[in-house]
């Protein structure tokens, strides 16, 4: 039971309340020490004070679509839900005709498409320049985020050539930004049990950097309540700040609840778990301009809570996500515009419809 005077002094957290107020960074003990608190309110309102001092009551959404345009993946990670061998009951691919009449049909209703997929060895390089022409070619207002790092570094492999080159040609084809997927959670020992044969935390920030560096945006996630240790979750923050320290070229984070698919699985986020994800992120992620509630992960309604607790972005209608559907995701398959509006203003928030870039279409104040 959470004791008010508790939670008035900021027991424990005075000090670090003291930084967030002045607006000194915090340091990895910090972190932890925020983290491994149950003072959740404290959380939230130095969170808070974050969030309005960035982004004031704004709250941000988009018209986007999720595309993953085939699960078929030559790995299998074992957290994973998404991915099918070649096959095998359940995997697809999409063929760019069928993706270009999804899109030519719903262009209105879309402002940003995000596109990722399994690493399917045996397609051409053409089809993922092809897929990018042509959806810029029905509407080239529409702006293409796809592709994670993974992914990135994977067609470097399997076409024989430079990361550098292959996100030129994408740049080229009309890619406009990355999401921030595949990072998962930057450890070692976690990787080396669960996801052993992806790219590491080196490459993965390696791919993540030449992208800034060309002029190509991006997100950042991090996967968490599987088998990481707080500890690990605040070394990913950190290796992500100094990314950005380095570059600026992310535009928003995003926690990442885990879905749990093994039936008897111990771990998985709770409710409060994600508050203080979002929470923590937005203490320790000073240089982030924007954090997301990814609302299909944590749930609507979580996710409208989070509004007081660091996020101030609220994601999309994100439709036809099977990322997390494929895993268990109970929640709605999309939400509309009119339901976006209504959780942030009833969160007492500003509902501001955005485009990719974080540029005002429309507010609702
Ligand atoms: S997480 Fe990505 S790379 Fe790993 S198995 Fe799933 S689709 Fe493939």
């Amino acid at each position: 039971m959470l004791d008010l005077q508790e939670i008035d002094a900021f027991t424990g957290l005075e000090d670090v309340r003291q930084k967030v107020v002045s607006g000194e960074r915090l340091s990895r003990e910090d972190g932890i020490r925020l983290y491994k608190s149950n003072n959740l309110l404290a959380l939230g309102y130095m969170a808070n004070l974050v969030r309005e001092r960035l982004n004031g009551s704004r709250t941000y959404f988009v018209k986007n679509y999720y595309l993953n345009y085939s699960n078929i993946c030559e790995l299998d990670c074992k957290f994973c839900s998404f991915y099918r061998k070649e096959g095998q009951e359940g995997a697809f691919l999409m063929s760019l005709d069928d993706i270009f009449k999804t899109v030519e049909s719903d262009k209105d209703n879309i402002t940003e498409m995000h596109m990722v997929g399994g690493l399917h060895n045996s397609l051409p390089y053409e089809y993922y320049l092809n897929l990018l022409r042509g959806i810029k070619k029905i509407d080239p207002r529409i702006h293409i985020k796809a592709f994670t790092a993974v992914e990135i570094d994977f067609f470097a492999r399997l076409y024989g050539l430079s990361v550098e080159k292959v996100l030129l040609d994408l740049k080229d084809a009309g890619l406009d930004a990355m999401p921030g997927g595949g990072a998962e959670i930057f450890s070692d020992r976690v990787r080396a049990k669960m996801f052993a044969d992806k790219i590491g935390a080196d490459q993965w920030i390696g791919v993540i950097k030449t992208a800034h560096r060309l002029g190509i945006p991006s997100n950042a996630t991090m996967l968490y309540g599987h088998m990481e240790t707080i500890e690990e979750r605040v070394d990913h923050l950190i290796r992500l700040r100094e990314v950005q320290d380095e570059t600026k070229g992310f535009f928003a984070f995003i926690p990442l609840a885990y879905h749990p698919h093994i039936e008897d699985s111990t771990q998985w986020a709770t409710g409060v778990d994600n508050l203080k994800s979002i929470a923590v992120s937005r203490l320790m992620l000073d240089n982030f301009p924007h954090i997301k509630a990814y609302w299909i992960s944590m749930g609507p309604k979580v996710a409208q809570i989070s509004l007081g607790f660091g996020a101030d972005d609220l994601d999309g209608t994100v439709r036809d996500e099977r990322v997390f559907r494929m895993a268990g995701a109970s929640t709605e398959t999309a939400l509309t515009k009119r339901q976006l509006v209504k959780l942030i203003k009833d969160a007492g928030r500003i509902p501001i419809e955005r485009d990719a870039l974080y540029n005002t279409l429309e507010s609702f104040a």
